[in-house]
């Protein structure tokens, strides 16, 4: 077997995306690729840095203030997105740290992320993350509060809120959902849209994600029992 390439990897993640894009009608570059490094190592972001990819996902605050930081001085336009179920205690470290907040859930979390963005004087631009599924175990604000969440969150945010952001259910075909997420994501004016992964992007891609979030497909299987 030969060894897993990240270089080799992003350039078929890339044409996957072209091709995808066409096939839907979309413009080139109308789908920006995020590669989620969470539980690999550095070197593994050096080495997609140095293949030309700038934005990056991880899903815990410790983590990535291991990792990105010193990268960050070395390569100025890298972009951070954290993407995972956020603790408001963890807010002004996020708020510190990241480009990109993609799991604001909660008005608990808006209010802390509020604080945080005055205390630190930095705010990240916030996707929020839609429970699309409506599944008890997942975060994300409930559909069924999602309009009065998402018009709080523009309300105390205004411009910093980009768009939605949803994982859905594991086990079903996800385009019904996508389309969902799409529809919401219209009706709330946004021009950003956050969904789509290794096993279902180009599913995203024809529904009109502008951000998609792969890990495994980049950078290998995680190690077991850190899946997520
Ligand atoms: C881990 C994770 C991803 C990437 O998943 P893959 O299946 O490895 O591509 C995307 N989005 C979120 C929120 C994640 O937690």
């Amino acid at each position: 077997m030969t060894e897993h390439s990240i270089p080799n990897a992003l350039a078929s993640i890339r044409q996957r995306i072209t091709t995808a894009s066409h096939q839907a009608g979309r413009p080139e570059g109308s789908t920006t690729l995020i590669a989620v490094s969470k539980f690999h190592p550095q070197s593994a972001v050096l080495e997609a840095l140095q293949a030309g990819q700038r934005y990056f996902g991880e899903n815990r605050v410790q983590e990535a203030a291991a990792k990105f930081p010193d990268l960050k001085k070395d390569w100025p336009d890298l972009r951070l997105h954290l993407i995972g179920t956020l603790q408001s205690n963890k807010a002004i470290e996020a708020c510190q740290l990241a480009d990109v907040i993609e799991s604001l859930d909660r008005p608990s979390l808006s209010k802390a992320l509020e604080k945080a963005a005055q205390k630190t004087g930095r705010l990240p631009e916030l996707f929020i993350q839609v429970n699309i599924g409506d599944e008890p175990q997942k975060s994300g604000v409930p559909t069924a509060e999602a309009d009065q969440f998402i018009e709080d969150c523009l309300t105390r945010f205004g411009k910093h809120v980009k768009g939605l952001m949803a994982i859905p259910p594991f086990d079903e075909d996800p385009t019904p959902y996508f389309r969902k997420l799409a529809t919401l994501n219209r009706r709330h004016g946004f021009n950003e849209l956050s969904m789509g992964m290794s096993a279902d992007f180009e599913t995203a891609i024809a529904e009109g994600a502008s951000l998609i979030r792969v890990g495994t497909a980049i950078f290998g299987s995680r190690p077991a029992g850190n899946s997520a």
